[in-house]
């Protein structure tokens, strides 16, 4: 999201944006049905391919698969800026765009940042100050160095520490509302979002802190609480200890990505100075983009629990694009009831490192994974395999690791690495989503038979091609429920619902900054059905409905199964009651 221009403005500019005029004035569009279609301007094409929607104020090619929205359409045809085209666009409009000294971008950003590590001093100050939070960073292994390496702080047990050092006026109070640091009251008063924690200073790769983890130190709740989204902390991009582990070491030869903070600092304790945690995310392509830049060598250490599990195998999913020969990433479970931190604690660094040296490489794993999910003693079962086997091996990109895998899964099904690959079909090349080359299919379904879209997706592709649809939703429905995408799901319903006005393009265009962005475009892309019977909103009520089921069994199943192997605790047992 710009600083410079309010958001508001842009919402409102993008929406009432003529996007026919103005890829009319640089392209010739002809009009079909609904639509506008053209020879794509960004590739060579005899046939035209390339489609305007003013509807939803978006274009599309179905050719190359450029899209966007008439703000893009600038950036990309033009070669504008964001600023730029959104100037223009007001120019063409003939309206002005609101801007005034103190929205400044530059100097906001600065403001921030230096309010940030004023904020950070503080807090370090802190802890300094609080024998109890000296004492409890000891109890956890934790030595004064390694405390001032990771800058590390405490946010004393107060509701207005920060508010009234740092909010001393209504302009530094909206500057901690930016930063993340307080939170606004129902009636409007503020207080301080870090409360009794030891503060852990969140860096970019300058060194700059942009956000803040911080970790209860009694029983508060919840044990961890990281910034919210703000113009500097986008937590599905940064790592924590990317820049502390790049200060350590000249050369990285290896990264292990672990869950938390304070695994990271645990490590770095014991010498281990390679460790990244993701914050309060999955592991995301930016993440992995990032990593594998400075290094082949991805280890990602998980516990060994459900949840641990979960998450890994979503990095799996995450990781197979970005696997090509060289490149090596490789999944460490821990011991149930163990994180890196306690490990190392109880262990030490060397047998950290070899239970690391003992992960499983991503092929070993991919298999072993899907297989507990048949039985490899039937035919059937060993068929299902490669079934399972399908999606996955599709987006590895070609060449050697993927031939290798190939023939590790013929292997474990007792097959010829060639009827394999008869059996898994013609593969496409990674890196492409399917659905940018396939034309979208007319028709009341977005659930082909063809990869069938989950219903996250598909609940995501209706709000975007009908914003107005979220009015009535009750979010309420899928809080907590974990799945990938589901965050900017919600994300999407908030913003429709304060927003009753915004477009498709609206939406795109918030989202613009963010590496969702990309994704949403070829969402919005597919074509929805527009005719009077089809209901968006009753559709989309019918997603979240199903996706609010699945969450209720798979959290029976979890308790049954924890009930199975442990006990269940009296909160538990009436939860479990409720939801049978
Ligand atoms: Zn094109």
């Amino acid at each position: 999201m710009a600083g410079l221009i309010p958001q508001d403005f842009i919402d409102d500019l993008v929406a009432r944006a003529d996007i026919v005029e103005v890829i009319g004035r640089r392209v010739q569009l002809k009009k079909a049905g609904r639509e506008f279609k053209a020879c794509c301007p960004f590739h060579d094409e005899k046939t035209p391919s390339f489609t305007v929607s003013p509807s939803k104020g978006f274009y599309h090619c179905f050719g190359c698969g450029a899209h966007g929205t008439a703000v893009g359409f600038l950036m990309e045809f033009d070669h504008m800026s964001f600023v730029e085209a959104i100037e223009n666009l007001a120019n063409s409009m003939g309206v002005e765009v609101p801007r005034n000294e103190s929205d400044r971008p530059a100097r906001r950003y600065d403001e921030l940042f230096d309010l940030m590590s004023r904020v950070e001093r503080f807090w370090q100050q802190g802890l300094r100050e609080n024998p109890q939070a000296v004492e409890y960073l000891k109890q956890r292994g934790i030595d004064g160095s390694t405390a001032k390496r990771f800058g590390l702080g405490y946010a004393v047990d107060a509701w207005s520490a920060v508010l009234d050092k740092f909010g001393t006026s209504p302009e530094a109070i909206d500057r901690l509302l930016a930063a993340g640091l307080v939170i606004r009251k129902d009636n409007g008063g503020h207080y301080d979002r870090f409360r009794d924690r030891i503060m852990f200073p969140i860096r970019d790769v300058r060194g700059r802190c942009i956000a803040f983890g911080g970790r209860a130190m009694g029983g508060g709740e919840p044990k961890y609480l990281n910034s919210p989204e703000t113009v500097l902390f986008h937590k599905g991009r940064e790592l924590y200890g990317l820049h502390e582990a790049r200060q350590a070491l000249r050369q990285i030869d290896r990264f292990v990505v672990v869950e938390g903070y304070m695994d990271v600092v645990a490590l770095a304790r014991h010498g281990i100075d390679f460790s990244v945690a993701t914050l309060g995310t999955a592991t995301t392509a930016d993440h992995l983009n990032r990593l594998f830049r400075l290094t082949e060598n991805i280890d990602f250490c998980f516990d060994g629990d459900r949840a641990g599990k979960q998450a890994a195998w979503r990095a799996l999913e995450t990781a197979l694009p970005h696997i090509r020969e060289g490149r090596q990433a490789r999944f460490v479970f821990l011991p149930d009831g163990q994180d890196p931190d306690s490990y190392v604690n109880a262990h030490g660094a060397d047998a950290f490192i070899r239970a690391l040296d003992d992960g499983l490489a991503l092929s070993d794993y991919l298999i072993a994974e899907l297989a507990q999910q048949v039985d490899l003693d039937t035919v059937d079962g060993r068929a299902r395999l490669a079934e399972l086997a399908k999606p996955l091996v599709a987006r590895i990109p070609q060449g050697v690791y993927r031939e290798l895998l190939i023939e590790s899964l013929a292997q474990t099904v007792g097959l010829t690495a060639g009827k394999l690959e008869k059996v898994l079909g013609r593969t496409q090349a990674a890196g492409h989503d399917q659905s940018v080359r396939r034309r979208p299919r007319r028709g009341p379904s977005l659930t082909g038979s063809a990869g069938k879209p989950s219903v996250v997706r598909r609940a995501i592709t209706l709000l975007l091609n009908h914003p107005e649809a979220a009015a009535g939703l009750d979010v309420e429905k899928i809080a907590g429920l974990s799945r990938p995408g589901i965050d900017l799901l919600r994300d999407l319903i908030e913003t429709a619902q304060q927003e009753p006005n915004i477009t498709t393009a609206g939406l795109l265009e918030r989202w613009r900054h963010d590496e969702q962005g990309r994704h949403l475009g070829k969402l919005a892309a597919v074509e929805v059905p527009g005719d009077e019977e089809f209901d968006p909103a009753a559709e989309l009520a019918d997603c979240l409905g199903q996706l609010a089921l699945a969450g209720r069994r798979e959290r029976i199943d979890f308790l049954i199964e924890k009930q199975r192997v442990n006990a269940l605790d009296e909160s538990e047992m009436t939860e479990l009651r409720q939801l049978r």
